[in-house]
């Protein structure tokens, strides 16, 4: 069971950065993952009164507050209409409404969990996560970096650039709301095809093939698929998992490119 002695609803980001640095603290979001933890904590910071539960759109990009909800990125009807849905898309499968309500995005991706829908979602767009300490920096440079008990920021907000990428997105998994098999976005910007695959087991990955005008999309999509590593456990081997990331990549890239290929 997961417990802390005392509890902070901090008045501002330099409050809350100061109180983490003390391994005895932590921040919590939703607090959805934490509570089935047994940690024990001295403080828990919470950052709910700080105004970064909404989703600002502006002509160039979409600041998503780190207190939104796995549900309002659900349901933004911005955010869904410009990236083709995929948000939605992207939470429908996790757990229910409910649990949707109380994750959230802070946690979701200051967590990098390997399962992530989320991540790997954002991991196809154009986006950065902005550290109160450490700046703003991209997306896939805050993913690749080892989750560690001394990084001790705080996750203020995710900021996705509308630079013209449309997006699509798929999962499989076992059976309706449980954790992701495989997890892959597919997002284009010209010729160029952004592939992001998380659940492989390991947390989500993104790679960039060019369309040169002589690959079919089958072969685009393997040669995606292809860039990553794929590892075994108890839903599916790294075989299998290799196998529907080529077939899904080359799924969304028809999607998005209106062209129907035949088979994998
Ligand atoms: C039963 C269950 C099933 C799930 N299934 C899925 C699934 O299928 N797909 C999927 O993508 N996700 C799934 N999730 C994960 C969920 O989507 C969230 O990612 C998870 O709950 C974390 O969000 P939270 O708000 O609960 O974070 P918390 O539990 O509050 O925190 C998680 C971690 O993030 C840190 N943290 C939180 N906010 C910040 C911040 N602003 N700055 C710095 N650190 C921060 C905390 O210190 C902690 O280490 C599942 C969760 C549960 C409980």
């Amino acid at each position: 069971m997961f417990r802390a002695e005392d509890y902070v609803k901090v008045e501002d980001l330099d409050e809350a950065y100061e109180l983490c640095q003390k391994r005895s603290s932590l921040i919590v979001g939703g607090m959805a993952w934490l509570k089935m933890s047994s940690v024990t904590k001295r403080v828990i910071i919470d950052l709910s009164g700080l105004g970064l539960d909404t989703i600002e759109e502006t002509d160039q990009e979409f600041r998503i507050g780190c207190m939104c909800t796995l549900r309002q990125l659900e349901t933004h009807p911005g955010l869904n209409q410009y990236f083709n849905g995929i948000f939605k898309e992207c939470t429908r499968h996790i757990v229910g409404v409910q649990l949707r309500n109380v994750a959230t995005v802070g946690g979701s991706i200051y967590a990098r969990f390997g399962f992530s829908d989320v991540l790997t979602c954002m991991m196809a767009l154009d986006s950065y996560v902005e550290l109160h300490h450490g700046g703003v920096i991209p997306m896939a440079e805050f993913a690749a970096r080892p989750v560690s008990r001394d990084d001790r920021d705080v996750l203020v907000r995710i900021i996705i650039r509308k630079d013209g990428r449309k997006a699509a997105y798929t999962t499989q998994r076992n059976s309706q709301t449980d954790f992701p098999l495989i997890a892959c976005c597919v997002s284009r910007l010209g010729d160029h095809w952004y592939v992001a695959v998380g659940a492989r087991p390991g947390k989500a990955k993104v790679t960039q093939v060019t369309d040169d005008g002589n690959e079919s999309l089958a072969d685009l999509a393997r040669e995606a698929a292809d860039a990553f590593n794929y590892g075994s456990n108890n839903r599916g081997s790294g075989e299998y998992r290799h196998q529907l990331a080529r077939v899904y990549v080359r799924r969304l890239m028809e999607r998005l490119t209106g062209r129907s290929v035949s088979k994998a």
